[in-house]
């Protein structure tokens, strides 16, 4: 009957917030879990510097190896992570396995290679992570140009103020920041007037269209315009051929990575794939 219908959505409604309450819940633990038992690795990709393509960084990119799942990528258990504000430790955890990283990459060839870490606003806005880093930049003596911040693409909390402060006190120490995905997600052009950044990393959709696209093109060549107007950097990702870094590096971006250089790799294979490279030269050519 009527009654019956109308009441059946609410029913439907709660089991469904409740399933997903608990589903949610059992999530959480097993992020939490994955922290403290050692399922997160760390993976490196590639960056090189236009328009000789010299070898310039890495960025890290972090992978959940879930015990019976295999690899489970960012995009499934990053927002998930948002959600219960773990991302604030775990983002801390990646800054400290980047920077163990390039301080062996960089001993073991003597190079001056940074690595770039994803921080989701989340974490920038906890006073915490700064101090975090600080803290890692100090104790281990290393140049703070080894080290890079890539803002990602998350909801800004409502304390614009306090994450532009704390963000001063980055760039103040020399740290590099990038706004990650730029002119895709939550308004970039908000973060880029408000946050005292140095780069912008143009998002790969816009790099992906760049041969079908001409407004895909007129963005990027508007966004390179408008960076190096305010004295940013320019870096592309999601590069995939040669004809696109090319024309990147005719346009006027900084650095690209993507996978015509090379896919995310583990330590291990990052380094015999910096080994196959002669750096005294330039990459792909
Ligand atoms: P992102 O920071 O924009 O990273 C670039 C993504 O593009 C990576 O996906 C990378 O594997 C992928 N990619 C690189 N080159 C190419 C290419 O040539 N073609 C295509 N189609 N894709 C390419 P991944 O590793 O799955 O990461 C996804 C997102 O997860 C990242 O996007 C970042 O927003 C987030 N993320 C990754 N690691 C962390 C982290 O440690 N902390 C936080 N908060 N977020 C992270
Ligand atoms: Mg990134
Ligand atoms: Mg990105
Ligand atoms: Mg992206």
């Amino acid at each position: 009957n009527a009654a019956a219908r109308q009441r059946q959505p609410v029913v439907y409604f709660d089991e469904m917030v409740n399933r997903n309450a608990r589903e949610r819940a059992a999530t959480h633990a097993e992020l939490r879990r994955a922290l403290t038992e050692g399922q997160f690795e760390l993976y490196f990709q590639p960056k090189a510097a236009l328009p000789d393509h010299r070898l310039v960084g890495f960025e890290a990119l972090l992978r959940w190896r879930q015990p019976g799942h295999g690899i489970v990528p960012p995009a499934t258990f990053v927002p998930l992570a948002e959600e219960t504000g773990l991302i604030r430790e775990i983002d801390v955890w990646v800054a400290e396995r980047a920077c163990e990283a390039i301080m062996r990459i960089n001993r073991a060839l003597n190079t001056d290679f940074s690595v770039s870490v994803n921080a989701s606003a989340m974490a920038l806005e906890s006073g915490d992570y700064i101090r975090h880093l600080r803290r890692l930049i100090a104790e281990n003596h290393i140049p703070v140009e080894w080290l890079e911040i890539e803002m990602t693409e998350t909801t800004i909390g409502d304390d614009t103020v306090a994450a532009a402060a704390l963000l001063a006190e980055c760039r103040a120490i020399g740290l590099k920041v990038s706004i990650d995905d730029f002119g895709i997600g939550y308004s970039s052009l908000h973060r880029l007037r408000h946050f005292p950044v140095s780069g912008l990393k143009i998002d790969r959709s816009f790099v992906g269209e760049l041969g079908q696209s001409n407004v895909a093109r007129l963005i990027i060549r508007a966004t390179i315009e408008l960076g190096h107007a305010m004295g940013l950097q320019i870096i592309a990702e999601g590069v995939e051929t040669l004809a696109q870094a090319e024309d990147l590096a005719l346009l006027g971006v900084d650095v690209y990575q993507g996978y015509v250089l090379s896919r995310p790799l583990p330590e291990a294979e990052l380094m015999r794939w910096i080994g196959n490279q002669d750096l005294g030269t330039l990459l792909l050519r």
